[in-house]
């Protein structure tokens, strides 16, 4: 069972770091506040950690490396089963957690921690996904074999949006590998990681292996300057991730860097309208649209397919079910702070300036009993240019900005040219069309009658452009290869002694 974090005024519990399997007390005397989004007040203070406190975890990771890496991939896998379990049996808890300071609802809070739990599944057959290569016989008596060999210490840095998620994406695939790990979740909800961390030690998983430390810039530059630290996985915003993916290849780290989103999708004249509103309410305003695979942007070919779908999304928009994250049967919740509040609100103004309509404008919603809240309603803004600002840049909110194309050519070149590259996807009966569309479009993640294409765990994530930051993907194979280099052996064992060779072999 967790023990309580330690309450330090009526209300507010304070939070502390994860470190070789024990909670750390803070000691840089700084914190960051965490907010109950749904009831607007202030409930954790998190520390966040000081260079030295950074780097003491990074000791214990570092020492805790060859240990882990020498034990039998059979045995991490069995681990990593374990995790699994109590990831299960707590997945409950785990999603009480993110919804509390995240503010998306209780059902949405589970499935995401699902989402989770099933990369760390996909990790649990590291012993099938780590065999290497092997050629008998390539020259007389000599094999060459490979084998994937972990890095050291790798370090997760990770978004609000999702706290149980994109930390077991990178945790699970990096410690399976042979790797430890320091994950640096974001402080604006830390609690649901630092759960997580305290599980993998329950489920037998060494000391030292899993540790999480909070922190702000001073912590993630830490890790991106310290040599000990091989590689870093990051996921945020596309300002961040360039700062990070530089930093640490400079650094001569390994370096995936997952940045912002703004996602299309394409709604031709044959779809069934129908089918595309129950497919948008969901993908732009489920989680209050704070997915980086919310679809933000409608393209409709055609002004009568734009104005048909606006008739129906109106009233569903305007009738959304807004309410405090752990009510249930709702469809959306708080944002996750006051200020991204205002950000989101900054550029729904924005987007009625820059000349766009505002068919429903979610800035008077007032959940109530629940004033104080981070609450908005859901937005549905048409005639969407794209030279507005208001398009180029991501809102990240619960809003959905309608575009009308003359036709599937110059629908498609909009998420093609568009600066971000996450995910898009088209609503179609015409295969051909929806084939052309998942060949040519320059977006990493495609959807065909699929609002957002999430690839499952045995696949891999990561978009294009803008998007991200790297070679590889997040979780799949894609990760194991991110998290381990290559070593390649050639053995010689022959009865007959060796000749002398002086040139390279030659044609005989
Ligand atoms: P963010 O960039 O503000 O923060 C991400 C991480 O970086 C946090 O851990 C934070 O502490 C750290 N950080 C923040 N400022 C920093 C600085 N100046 N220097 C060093 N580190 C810093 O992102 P966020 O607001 O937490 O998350 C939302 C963003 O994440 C959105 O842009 C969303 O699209 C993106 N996102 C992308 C993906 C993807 O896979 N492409 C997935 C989820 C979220």
């Amino acid at each position: 069972m967790s023990q309580p974090a330690e309450v330090v005024s009526p209300g507010i519990s304070q939070l502390f770091h994860y470190i070789n399997g024990e909670r750390v007390t803070g000691n840089s005397g700084r914190f960051g506040d965490i907010f109950n989004p749904s009831q607007g007040v202030k409930s954790a203070e998190v520390p966040l950690a000081s260079k030295s406190e950074v780097e003491a975890a990074i000791a214990v990771a570092e020492q805790a490396f060859p240990g882990w890496a020498a034990t039998s991939v059979l045995h991490r896998s069995r681990v990593m089963t374990k995790f699994v379990r109590l990831l299960y049996e707590h997945q409950h808890e785990l999603a009480e957690l993110v919804s509390r300071e995240h503010g998306k609802v209780i059902e949405d809070a589970l499935g995401s921690v699902l989402r989770g739990i099933e990369v760390a599944e996909f990790a649990c057959g590291a012993p099938h996904q780590l065999k290497g290569e092997f050629s008998d016989n390539v020259a007389r008596g000599m094999d060459t074999y490979s084998m994937r060999k972990p890095l050291g210490v790798i370090a997760g840095i990770t978004p609000f949006n999702f706290p149980a998620m994109i930390p077991l994406w990178m945790t699970a695939m990096a410690i399976v590998s042979g790797n430890t790990v320091i994950l640096k979740p974001s402080e604006k909800d830390p609690s649901c990681p630092l759960r997580m961390a305290e599980l993998f030690v329950e489920a037998g998983g060494p000391a030292g292996v899993f540790n999480v430390v909070n922190g702000d810039k001073e912590a993630v530059d830490t890790l991106l300057h310290d040599e000990r630290i091989k590689a870093v996985s990051f996921v945020g915003s596309t300002a961040i991730a360039q700062y990070v993916y530089a930093t640490a290849t400079a650094n001569g780290k390994r370096c995936q860097a997952m940045g912002g989103a703004k996602n299309h999708m394409l709604i031709l004249p044959d779809a069934d309208l129908e089918d595309v509103a129950n497919a948008l309410m969901g993908a732009a305003y489920g989680s209050a649209g704070e997915r980086c695979m919310a679809i933000s942007v409608g393209v409709c070919i055609g002004d009568e397919v734009a104005d048909r779908l606006i008739e129906i999304l109106k009233p569903r928009v305007e009738a959304l079910r807004i309410g405090p994250s752990l009510d249930t049967g709702l469809e959306m919740g708080p944002l996750v702070t006051k200020e991204h509040r205002q950000k989101v609100m900054g550029y729904i103004q924005m987007a009625e300036d820059e000349g766009s309509k505002l068919v429903v404008d979610g800035r008077d919603f007032v959940c109530e009993g629940h004033e104080d809240g981070y609450f908005l309603g859901g937005s549905l803004i048409d005639q969407v240019k794209s030279d507005m600002q208001s398009y180029q840049e991501e809102i990240f909110g619960p809003v959905l900005q309608i575009m009308r194309s003359a036709s599937f050519d110059e629908g498609m070149a909009l998420a093609t040219d568009h600066p971000y590259g996450n995910g898009t996807s088209i609503f179609t009966k015409n295969g051909a069309a929806a084939r052309t569309f998942a060949d040519r479009v320059e977006v990493g993640m495609v959807g065909i009658n699929v609002p957002i294409p999430v690839p499952l765990a045995f696949h891999s994530f990561g978009g294009w452009k803008s998007s991200a930051f790297g070679d590889h993907n997040l979780y799949g194979m894609e990760a194991l290869r991110f998290y381990t280099k290559v070593k390649t052996v050639t053995s010689r064992w022959q009865e007959k002694g060796l000749d002398t060779e002086f040139s390279m072999p030659v044609l005989k």
